[in-house]
This record gives C-alpha cells, structure tokens and sequence, in this order.
C-alpha cells in the first residue's frame, strides 16, 4: 500500500498519502523509535535485506528494508554533492550486485562500516539536493521495517547551508605523536616493524572489478596472508592499519603506522582500467612528480577514498605537500626504493607485472616522513583473468611469498648496514 521506490505511474497518487502519515511517523521516528530500538534491538545489530532507488531528476526516494528501527544522523558534504547517513552499525545483507545504480538525483550509493558502531550511507548527488523527508516505516503489506528517505533538488546555497563546517568528520585527535623518527633510535637487535595496510574498507569498497568484485575485500584477505607469512619467519612483528571490513581515513593510516613505530610500510591496492585488457602489478614510491600520467591519475583516485566515504578532509595544498615531501627524510625516500626494487625482482619472476614497475606519484598514503612506503597495486580488477586470480587464495599466496623474500633482503641490507 504504501508505495515502493520506484517511478511507475502510481507513485505521484500514491505519494502523498506516505507523507502525510510519514511526518507522524517522522516524529516517532526522532523521539520515540529512537529512544526505543537500541533496547529492541540490544541482542543484534538490525539487519539490512534491501536498498533501493526511485523516482526522477524532480523527486528520488531511497528505501531501505530493516529489520527493525534505525535511528540515524545525516548532514550535508560539499565537492561533491553528498548526503551521508550514520546509523547504528547493521548487519548489511546487500549484495554487491543489488546496489541500485543513479538513479534522480542519485548519482551513486555506498554503504559500510565507518567506524566501530558507525555504518554508513553515503548518496552520491548528481546536484545540490537535500532531503525533503524521513520516514520509519513499521512493517505492513508484507513488507519488514523500511526507512525511506525522500530527495528533491535545491539551490546550491541552500546545499552549503546545511553543510556542517567539518565537525562530524573529524574523529578525536590522537595524542601528539613524535616527529622524530623512532627507528634510528632503536637498536638493530629489535624485531623490525612491519606495518601492512589493507587499502579501502567498509563504506569505501575501493576498485569495484568484474563481477562486482571489491578491491577492499581483494586488499584485506591479501594483508591477512601477508601477516600469516611473515610473522612464521619470526623474523617479524606486523601491524594491520584494518583486520576487518571498515572504514580508515587515510591520515589515520599513516598515524597507526606512526604510532606502531613501524620500520617499513606496505600499502596494498588493486586497481581498475577502462581498458580490460589492461593487466599486471605495479608497485609506487612518494614522489612530489609523478612518474607518468597514468600514475598522477592513480593516485588522485587512491587519495579520493576519504571523500568517498564521506570525510571533509579538502585535499592537502600543493604547498603543503611540498612541505610534507621535504620533510620526509632523504633516507626514507631512498629507503622506499630500495625496497620497492628488491620487491620487483621478486615479483617479477612470480607474477605478471607492468612496464615500469617502479612507479612514483603522490598517494596520501605513502606520507609518513620517517618511515620507508611502499603502495603495492596488485593487479586490475577490470580485466577478467586477473580478477580472477585475484580472488585466489594461492595467487595472493604467491605474491605474499615473493614480498616475504623482499622483506627478508630489505631488512638484510639495511641492519647489516647500521652494524657498527
Ligand atoms: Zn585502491
């Protein structure tokens, strides 16, 4: 009865009867729903079944189908147009392959965990809009709980108006951490650190490849394997920046290397190229210049991963990546690849890899000025052979092996170069 998300010729008639029970049921939905669910549903997280998208360019509906009443918080994010949702965290049973495509006023949808107790929805606008209404709706006509969000288009100024000035954002900051590099300090004996970060994650899936396969999930079982192989040498302590599906800021990936006082980061990413043909790994350095064009664009999409998921961190100024890139030590520079030579050697004889191996651009990521990064893209999503050995556990062993060798030499060379 009451209308689905969909832009068949009964939803203009259908319409408004939703809303005007929908803004009673709004006022349930901000006082009474929420102050109740979180006890309804204290022994679970509320599980999410559907997602969909409706209407046209003049009115969008979102709905999802719950399994009992969220309560949620959204506010507005500028270039580009974004509407983000938190919720409580879901237990989300949405395929990849069911997200709605644009849709309206709908550019794109992502959903995630974006922190602990944190999922979020991030609707990507194709312009300024903002939601005209919310809606809680208790389960009726075969349907389960469904939350229904209703767009319409605005002016930009009116968009910019409820644009919040970066204060949901910004988790709490961390305690100041040393500028100082801690491994010089530290004495050659020590275990070295091996700090592995699973690119993208929970509300950012990263590439998305043949077959609706997602980098994040590609990345996350790559890193478990690395973490498997490395710490049976013994040789080894090793810090994942994620061990499950969520979402990590790229600044915060840089400080839990930081603070894990890591010898050696290795940032791990596949890709995706217009071209399907496209094929083959490739591993980056910092560099203020990037290596070649393709390059400059990988790493603009690599550091687009907090907008996707919805931060407001503007990017860094170009000054202020200059500055980032003078502070970096000399010898972490070097460092980086030194390492990332060893690790093409290695790979090279055990995996496809690209033209120019070696490549060098300005990923956010491979910014911690003290200590040796590395990003490695593993492969493309986009082509149909790659992605599939991609998802094999095997293939990723045996790249896992080839950066183990790389590891063991790298820290060979180095440590027996600060023997006395
Ligand atoms: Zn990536």
């Amino acid at each position: 009865m009451v209308e689905e998300a969909s832009s068949h010729a009964g939803h203009r008639t259908a319409a408004p009867r939703v809303t005007r029970r929908g803004f009673a049921l709004m006022g349930l939905a901000c006082g009474l729903w929420g102050a109740l669910a979180p006890m309804a549903r204290a022994a679970g997280q509320i599980v999410v079944s559907g997602v969909r998208l409706g209407g046209n360019a003049q009115s969008t509906r979102l709905v999802l189908d719950l399994g009992d009443a969220p309560h949620h918080q959204m506010f507005n994010l500028a270039e580009p147009y974004r509407i983000v949702f938190d919720f409580p965290e879901f237990d989300w049973r949405v395929a990849p392959e069911a997200m709605p495509g644009a849709t309206g006023l709908v550019k794109s949808l992502r959903a995630g965990l974006f922190q602990p107790g944190t999922f979020r929805l991030v609707v990507d606008l194709s312009g300024p809009a903002e939601i005209q209404r919310t809606l809680v709706l208790p389960p009726q006509s075969g349907f389960n709980w469904r939350f229904v969000a209703d767009l319409v288009p605005t002016s930009r100024e009116a968009f910019m108006a409820r644009v919040a000035p970066g204060s949901e954002n910004v988790r709490p900051a961390k305690a100041n951490e040393p500028a100082v590099t801690e491994r010089q300090r530290r004495s050659a004996a020590a275990r070295p650190v091996v700090v592995i970060d699973p690119g993208h994650g929970g509300v950012d899936p990263g590439a998305i490849g043949v077959g609706g396969v997602y980098e994040k999930h590609i990345t996350l079982a790559m890193a478990k394997q690395l973490r498997t192989l490395l710490l049976k040498s013994g040789r080894y302590e090793v810090v994942l920046t994620r061990d499950r599906d969520i979402f990590v800021p790229l600044r915060e990936r840089v400080a839990i290397a930081r603070r894990a006082k890591g010898d050696l980061f290795i940032s791990l990413h596949a890709d995706s190229h217009p071209n399907r043909n496209t094929r083959g790994l490739s591993i980056y350095t910092l560099s203020e210049k990037s290596s070649d064009r393709e390059a400059q664009l990988l790493a603009d999409k690599e550091n687009k991963a907090d907008i996707i998921a919805g931060m407001d961190f503007s990017e860094e100024s170009p000054e202020v990546t200059g500055i980032l890139i003078d502070l970096a030590q000399r010898e972490s520079m070097n460092l980086s690849a030194q390492f990332a030579s060893l690790a093409v050697g290695e790979l090279d004889r055990k995996v496809r890899t690209l033209d120019n191996t070696h490549r060098f651009a300005g990923f956010a990521v491979l910014k911690a000025p003290d200590i040796p990064s590395v990003l490695l893209e593993m492969g493309y999503l986009s082509n149909p052979d790659e992605v599939r050995l991609l998802q094999q556990a095997q293939y990723r062993d045996r790249m896992a092996d080839s950066m183990v060798h790389a590891v063991d030499r790298y820290f060979d060379q180095t440590q027996s170069a600060q023997r006395p």
